[in-house]
């Protein structure tokens, strides 16, 4: 997750029986055992989102909002049509027995009205909408992996993390909907295409200076940096939502990744942006820098910022975007940052701020960034942190902390993660900062940064090197 520098913005059993004739009977699923979600987008009066789910034998009956708070009642119906009006406590409904079906309605426009737009519970403009998941869709609480679901929507073209088939129809599994993403509805759309992978984009809204194919091409660069990092864009297919703000020219203002499966990008970006500003942009890559890792669970969110930070600077770098002596300083300003945010404090009760601290991104960042070089010392140059990625991206989409310090240790050859952390965790935050800059040759001149010669500069010009890959191959 990321804030543009400087301006951080959030945008911002009772059961009643009724008798309920003439019910129009739910749309059940092609598939016999699986839960159905028919999803209609409403205009009228106001934009909402009707939700229908029709179960089936065997589905739990606790059901729950991952995000509370947007649905205060879910109508149950019997298999003979009668109705129950189910109350929402904490986010949950405990169903009664033999329910054939849910509705209920998800008031997004009122929500906006009442919250103002919020990336979660609701933002848009004109036709178009934007929300997580979490906000609107119930769930079964707890998930059986084996429980399948199928999932449509009508009434306005969705972008929804996951890949419908050409009917429509989302074929998904009930533990995806415990992070469902992040969900666009109606606006534009423009595709990111690579050899080894596709973005789907969703325009929310409109922009005064910049077309669609300006903000796909700003995409695609991000998406090409990535690769200076892995050997392939980590997914095959990722969705992005990009939602202007009205009076604001920021190339991208807040940006956030969510860990749907796939992954599910959003950004919050000025509607006077300019192309120009797009060039010098860093947010967009940081999120997409976010999917070269695990998600680690339980979250460590100073390591996964720390990652994206580290490898946002480098990545621009290599791709020739901005020169090595502007990473450089890139990173020595970010740790001066950190560093005034941490004062006397160990990195361990630095990281404890909260997660998306100052100090917890670059005090991660300048772990990252000794994890890196001692890798490299340990292996002659040969291995690096990147290599720990790939390890890890072969395992799965997620990941332990445990698990990742023991694949630093594969990769290293030998065990040194441990103790590295040690160093960083009970000193004062940014302590080794000094000492592994002077090494890598990273000092302060009179016109900014100079890089020289010094012990490990030949690490120091392989991490930074140009290495745009020829993907056409
Ligand atoms: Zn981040």
């Amino acid at each position: 997750m990321s804030f543009a520098r400087g301006r951080p913005m959030l945008w911002g059993l009772a059961l009643v029986a009724l008798s309920c004739l003439g019910v129009p009977r739910p749309r059940p699923a092609k598939d016999p055992a699986a839960l159905r979600y028919n999803i209609t987008y409403v205009r009228e009066p106001t934009h909402a989102l009707d939700v229908e789910v029709v179960l089936v034998r065997g589905t739990p009956r606790a059901f729950r909002f991952t995000q509370p708070g947007g649905v205060h009642t879910v109508s149950a119906f019997r298999e003979d049509g009668e109705r129950l009006e189910l109350s929402v406590k904490d986010g949950q409904v405990l169903l009664p027995s033999n329910i054939r079906f849910l509705r209920y309605r998800y008031e997004l426009d009122a929500r906006i009205g009442a919250r103002g737009p919020d990336l979660f519970s609701g933002g848009g403009e004109g036709d178009a909408r934007h929300l997580a998941g979490r906000a609107y869709l119930i769930r079964p609480n707890l998930a059986p992996p084996d429980l399948r679901v199928e999932l449509v929507v009508e009434g306005t073209e969705a972008l929804l993390p996951w890949q419908p088939d050409d009917t429509g129809l989302y074929r998904l599994r009930a533990e995806d909907l415990v992070d469902s993403g992040f969900h666009g509805f109606g606006g534009r759309r423009c595709q990111v295409v690579s050899p080894d992978a596709v973005l789907d984009v969703a325009v929310l809204g409109h922009f005064t200076s910049v077309d669609d194919t300006q903000v796909c091409a700003w995409l695609k660069q991000a998406a090409e940096e990535v690769r200076t990092v892995r050997r392939a864009f980590p997914y095959p297919r990722v969705t992005v939502r990009v939602i202007p703000v009205p009076g604001r020219e920021g190339p991208s203002l807040f940006g956030m990744v969510l860990w749907s499966s796939p992954p599910s990008i959003s950004l919050l970006v000025g509607q006077d942006a300019s192309a120009a500003s797009f060039e010098r942009d860093w947010v967009v890559l940081h999120e997409m820098l976010h999917l070269t890792h695990p998600a680690f669970l339980p979250r460590v969110p100073w390591l996964s910022e720390g990652l994206a930070t580290y490898f946002t600077e480098l990545a621009r770098a290599r791709s020739g975007r901005q020169s090595a002596e502007r990473a450089w300083e890139e990173l020595v300003d970010g740790f001066a940052r950190g560093r005034r945010v941490a004062g006397a404090r160990t990195m361990e009760e630095v990281v404890t701020d909260g997660d998306f601290a100052l100090g917890t991104y670059w005090t991660g960042a300048l772990f990252a960034l000794h994890l890196d070089v001692e890798i490299r010392r340990v292996t002659g140059n040969r291995r690096h942190l990147e290599d720990v990625l790939e390890l890890l991206a072969e395992r799965g989409p997620t990941s332990t902390f445990g698990a990742f310090g023991v694949a630093v240790d594969a990769v290293a050859g030998q065990p040194l993660f441990d103790a590295l952390l040690a160093r960083h965790l009970r000193r004062v935050a940014f302590a080794e900062q000094e000492g592994l800059l002077e090494a890598l040759g990273v000092t302060a001149g009179a016109e900014g940064i100079e890089l020289v010669s010094a012990r490990d500069s030949s690490l120091r010009e392989a991490m930074e090197g140009r290495r745009i890959r020829d993907v056409s191959r």
